[in-house]
């Protein structure tokens, strides 16, 4: 059985005082979440809360994003060991709006899934179609060949050390779910991809679900045999929001 993993990403949000307020809350119930794994992606300045709030509970802190490279001339890039020297868990690579916004291309996103591992940071592998994808019926198509990258230039036993994170573009932020059957179908679609050449690591790999998940849709979401938790965006910052989301995970595990 897969321990479900809930991981926030508050994106470009937050400011000291209110991540403080937020962090201590987090803190307090972490010792009722123990059914569950839980990270949150903090913006780079505020890797140190994180680091000092939630120092003794089982929550852990994580990154949105890291440099495909290691070290060097490269102007405002944060690199992987950078991250890890502040116990980062996680790092998100090939987020959607890493993809759209900032024109990272397959290659460039599983560069940066290299680079965290080599650092000792777990990437997470966001992978995801547009609506116009979807409604061309190319979503597997496109995620396919997200995740078929990163299988060529990293090699199939790097997904061991990885998380997978299935996010339709067109729910990220937009209230709009994939209902829970839309979402088991993809990661099934992923699960038996990975399968065809690592049955094994298939059946280990953690594979979330992210798009507008709230507490009241998790339950449904995290149910489903292949979905083994979440990406939260928006309902990361609210703490009550995201330790129900949370909560729904330890009932689905
Ligand atoms: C995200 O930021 O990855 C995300 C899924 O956002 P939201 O939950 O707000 O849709």
């Amino acid at each position: 059985m897969r321990k479900k993993l809930v991981v926030g990403n508050w994106k470009m949000n937050g400011g000291l005082d209110g991540n403080e307020t937020l962090l201590k809350a987090l803190a307090d119930a972490a010792p009722s979440l123990d059914g569950v794994d839980v990270s949150i992606c903090v913006p780079f300045p505020y890797l140190f809360q994180p680091a000092m709030l939630l120092e003794n509970t089982a929550i852990t802190w994580s990154a949105q994003n890291v440099s495909e490279h290691m070290i060097g001339a490269f102007t405002g890039e944060v690199s992987a060991a950078m991250l890890r020297e502040f116990s980062c868990k996680y790092a998100l690579v090939g987020h959607s709006e890493r993809r759209t916004l900032y024109g990272e291309t397959d290659e460039i996103v599983a560069r940066k899934f290299i680079t965290a591992q080599k650092a000792g940071i777990t990437p997470i592998l966001c992978v995801g179609e547009t609506l116009a994808e979807r409604e061309a019926d190319a979503t597997q198509r496109v995620v396919g060949r997200q995740l078929d990258k990163v299988i060529e230039l990293a090699g199939i036993a790097a997904l061991e050390n990885s998380v997978l994170a299935y996010e339709p573009v067109w729910a990220i932020g937009t209230g709009k779910t994939a209902s829970a059957e839309q979402a088991q179908e993809v990661h099934a679609f992923i699960r038996n991809r990975v399968a065809s050449r690592d049955s094994g690591l298939a059946s280990k790999l953690l594979i979330l679900y992210g798009g507008s998940v709230k507490a009241s849709n998790a339950a449904q979401l995290l149910i489903m045999p292949d979905v083994d938790g979440g990406l939260i965006g928006g309902a990361s910052l609210i703490a009550e929001d995201f330790l129900g989301i949370c909560r729904a995970g330890i009932g689905a595990g």
